[in-house]
């Protein structure tokens, strides 16, 4: 921890750490939902949503990676247990209980959406408080951003696909 860098956010840390802690729990959510999703899904267009999945799969490990960075920056320590993911996440876990491909888009669409909600509002919170927190969720809010427009463009494709 280095102590300038901790000093700074002042009055904060505690606040700043809660919503990155949270954030950290989110992360591991979705990345575990689509990377199973991943592997069980069925139906029209596999190949090319099985592609989007894995990456948005490793883009949400690598979220969670950036955030526990930022934790343990400010001295305090990324949740150790994964039972505290589902204590902690607001954004929740949909299980892809059933493999078909719209099934399997929709719930991610909606995880994505939860999170571009979750990240605007931890920036809209931190603001200038914490600067450099502040710049990290701004990148992940660009990634989910276009995480859900990736998403959606596979579905619209799909309901084309469909209609035939
Ligand atoms: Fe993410
Ligand atoms: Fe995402
Ligand atoms: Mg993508």
């Amino acid at each position: 921890m280095g102590t300038k860098g901790r000093e700074i956010v002042g009055e904060y840390v505690d606040r700043v750490l809660e919503l990155l802690n949270k954030a950290f729990a989110e992360e591991w959510l979705a990345y575990y939902q689509y990377w199973i999703g991943a592997k069980v899904v069925q139906g029209p267009m596999k190949d090319a949503i099985i592609a989007e999945l894995l990456q948005h799969a490793a883009d949400e490990l690598r979220h969670a990676d950036m955030v526990s960075n930022r934790i343990i920056q400010l001295g305090g320590t990324p949740l150790t247990n994964p039972k505290q993911w589902f204590e902690w996440a607001h954004c929740g876990y949909a299980a892809p209980d059933d493999p078909f491909v719209r099934t399997i888009l929709e719930q991610n669409i909606s995880g994505e959406q939860c999170a571009i909600n979750t990240y605007n509002s931890f920036i809209q919170e931190i603001g200038m408080k914490d600067p450099v927190t502040y710049n990290i969720a701004v990148q992940i809010l660009q990634d989910e951003v276009e995480h859900e427009e990736d998403l959606q463009s596979l579905y619209e494709d799909l309901g084309i696909f469909l209609k035939k």
